[in-house]
């Protein structure tokens, strides 16, 4: 039997786990015919881990700090590599044939399983350098020789910008120059956390859009001020509203309605009704057309 393929997104902390499951409830909703997985550390508290492991397929919980392996090694040198070595952890996935990496800040709002037809490494372009590419949204196929390779690699170089797209950059040096299939349209990582300077480019494919990244410090499930793209997060919080609000513990904060109204100005869609999603949806398409 082969082996099947599967979304894997990676949360250390209840905040991002509350992305986790967001993003999860999303690829849901496009009907994926793929597995879902995630990979978290203690950090996450118990009642959150239950959430997650009944929304996602599978799970792996991965302890960098306390393992006695290489990656331990290489933290002990590089503490400030922390996250990024345990999304490194991604790659030991063995059981699946290929991956597509999902930042827990991200939202796939349709379908998008042809990505699993892309070889490694396929990215989109970073917004703020294209040169490089974003990784919050990349297809790789899991092996234990690769990981090695990226922890010997990240022990000995580290990360540029003190991330994983830092250190995944400078391993897949040579990602620019790989041949179109490596390359995905932004439509598969459209930040929605930045004001966009080529407006047109935005209003002619922004209603083919597949996967939404919050890139940067605000976060959805964070309280924050305005945003660029509010029809984007308004779309984040209508599964949050609909699937996770009332199922995590009382003490972490979502969105309050307050949040939600503001990420949602213009027009008047129901965006807190059942169908609050496809209606942000069909809004965002007749804005943009
Ligand atoms: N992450 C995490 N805990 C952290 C920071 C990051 O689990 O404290 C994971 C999470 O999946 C997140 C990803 O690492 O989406 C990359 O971080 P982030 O999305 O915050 O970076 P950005 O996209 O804003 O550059
Ligand atoms: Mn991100």
């Amino acid at each position: 039997m082969s082996k099947p393929n599967a979304w894997v997104t990676l949360a250390t902390n209840d905040g991002y786990a509350i992305g986790a499951l967001v993003l999860a409830h999303s690829l849901r909703k496009v009907a994926t015919a793929h597995k879902i997985h995630i990979i978290y550390t203690d950090g996450v508290t118990p009642n959150m881990l239950h959430q997650l492991q009944s929304t996602f397929d599978d799970s792996t919980l991965v302890d960098v700090l306390d393992s006695k392996d290489e990656a331990n090694l290489a933290l002990i040198q590089r503490p400030d590599l922390g996250v990024t070595f345990t999304k490194l952890h991604c790659w030991l996935l063995t059981q699946y044939a290929k991956c597509v990496f999902l930042d827990a800040d991200t939202l796939v709002i349709r379908n998008a399983d042809e990505l699993f037809e892309r070889p490694e490494i396929t990215a989109a372009p970073d917004m703020g350098w294209p040169d490089y590419f974003n990784s919050g949204v990349f297809v790789f196929e899991p092996s234990e020789e690769t990981y090695h390779k990226l922890v010997q690699f990240g022990l000995q170089y580290g990360s540029f910008d003190g991330g994983d797209q830092g250190l995944l950059n400078l391993f897949f040096s040579n990602w620019r120059e790989l041949d179109a299939r490596h390359r995905l349209p932004l439509i598969y990582n459209l930040c929605a956390s930045v004001v966009y300077t080529y407006m047109a480019a935005l209003k002619r494919h922004g209603d083919q859009v597949k996967i939404v990244h919050f890139l940067g410090a605000q976060k959805p499930w964070l309280k924050g001020g305005p945003t660029p793209l509010p029809a984007f997060w308004a779309l984040w919080f209508a599964i949050y509203d609909e699937k996770v609000r009332g199922t995590v513990p009382s003490d972490i904060e979502g969105p309050t309605s307050d949040e939600r109204r503001q990420a949602w100005e213009q027009g008047r869609p129901d965006y807190q009704g059942r169908d609050a999603f496809e209606n942000i949806m069909k809004a965002i398409e007749k804005s943009l057309s």
